[in-house]
């Protein structure tokens, strides 16, 4: 039935329409100039499809997703045509499906490259290709730094040093996460209870960045005890970083998990905190001990420059440190840059601070260094 409407609203005009197999059909849209008339034949193949299709006495309701591809016939095969019909079509179905979506060449590029990158993972982590970078988090009050944030990079072989947030977004999609992630967990607590070998005194604490995929699996508890256990590293010396999704989403099994990884007396974090969707009488609930300020607040205080004219940014700073300490939490700045924001966040009793001022992400054996000087 559907072939036969196909058929018919592109009859007039003398147009193929074939089926290529179970529910694709292919209309060839031949001697047009403009994408505008392929459109318009899209348009009315989507109107013939979506009247509801009569079995017997049940009702049917069809949609159909529509890739376009406008092509000039010289230098085209009909196999690339092919493929870049069936990936247009994808785009449609990924935009909510009973629409039509026109092939871009560039677009395509990139998700070539995305999947070539995303099936490149796993290998790279056999491989070993994967380094952590740390960065420093400082306190406000004497400038001692506290703890180190474990930033994971990929050196790959032919593209450098890629950064998290080209890769990390496809390994939580292939569910690579899991395992990328407990390999971080492993190596910041091993470089971490070297640290903490070497420097007692200086109580670093190593956080770790934890993916809500990761986070929501009961399992993770044993993996975090397991990454204590064979690093030696004590509980108190590792912070786990939580973004806001993956913490207020969690109601029953999660939130259990949450009390048993604080249990094993590990410190937890909600990162980016304010740029995700908190529910404050939750968050009361919930066995945190810092709350991490997103970037974003802390570039409008610029101190002295009047970019945030209003003080807004400012405003929401203060009123988020002041409900983190009626919390009991400690408060952590990201992303300061300049020495105006820094004093700008001491007056207004943030604790502890992190960014390009206190110093940019490093290899281990910088955090080693810092940590050599201030023993001096
Ligand atoms: P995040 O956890 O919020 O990490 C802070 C990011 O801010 C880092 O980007 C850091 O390099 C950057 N940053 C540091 N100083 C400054 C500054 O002064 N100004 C500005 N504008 N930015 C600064 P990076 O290393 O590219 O990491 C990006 C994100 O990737 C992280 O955001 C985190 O969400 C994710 N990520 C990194 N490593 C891991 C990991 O091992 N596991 C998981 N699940 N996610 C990770
Ligand atoms: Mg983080
Ligand atoms: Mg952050």
């Amino acid at each position: 039935m559907i072939a036969q409407r196909l058929a018919d609203c592109v009859s007039e005009q003398g147009f193929l329409v074939a089926r290529m197999g179970g529910d694709e059909f292919v209309i060839l849209v031949d001697r047009v100039t403009a994408v505008e008339d392929v459109i318009a034949v899209a348009d009315s193949a989507l109107a013939a499809v979506s009247t509801p299709v009569c079995v017997g006495d049940q009702q049917l309701v069809v949609s159909a997703s529509i890739g376009i591809v406008d092509s000039a016939v010289a230098g085209t095969s009909v196999a690339d045509l092919m493929k870049a019909a069936d990936a247009t079509l994808y785009w449609a179905k990924a935009e909510g499906r009973d629409r039509w979506a026109v092939y871009d060449p560039e677009r395509s590029a990139r998700d070539i490259a995305r999947s070539a990158l995303a099936a490149g993972l796993p290998v790279a982590l056999d491989r070993g290709e994967f380094v952590l970078h740390y960065q420093p988090i400082v306190s406000l009050l004497d400038g001692r730094m506290l703890a180190v944030e474990a930033l994971v990079r990929w050196q790959h072989p032919h593209l450098g040093l890629i950064g998290p947030d080209r890769f990390i977004g496809l390994a939580e999609e292939t569910g690579l996460i899991v395992r990328l992630g407990e390999w971080v967990l492993r190596q910041a607590c091993a470089d971490a209870q070297r640290w903490h070998t070497e420097f007692p005194d200086a109580g670093l604490v190593v956080s770790v960045n934890l993916a809500a995929r990761q986070a929501d699996r009961p399992v993770i508890v044993d993996t975090v005890a397991d990454a204590l256990a064979s690093s030696g590293l004590p509980a108190s010396l590792l912070q786990l970083e939580l973004t806001e999704s993956a913490v207020m989403g969690s109601a029953g099994e999660p939130l259990r998990t949450l009390h048993r990884l604080s249990a094993l007396g590990v410190r937890l974090a909600v990162d980016d905190f304010g740029t995700g969707y908190s529910n404050l009488a939750y968050l009361r609930r919930l066995p945190i001990t810092c709350l991490k300020l997103a970037g974003p607040f802390v570039e409008g205080i610029r101190g002295t420059e009047p970019v945030d004219a209003d003080h807004r940014d400012e405003r929401i700073v203060d009123a988020l440190v002041r409900l983190a300490h009626a919390l009991e939490l400690w408060v952590t700045a990201e992303a300061v840059e300049t020495e105006a924001q820094a004093e700008r966040l001491r007056a207004l009793r943030c604790d502890s601070a992190q960014g390009r001022l206190f110093g940019p992400p490093g290899p281990a054996e910088d955090v080693t260094a810092r940590l050599r000087g201030a023993d001096l």
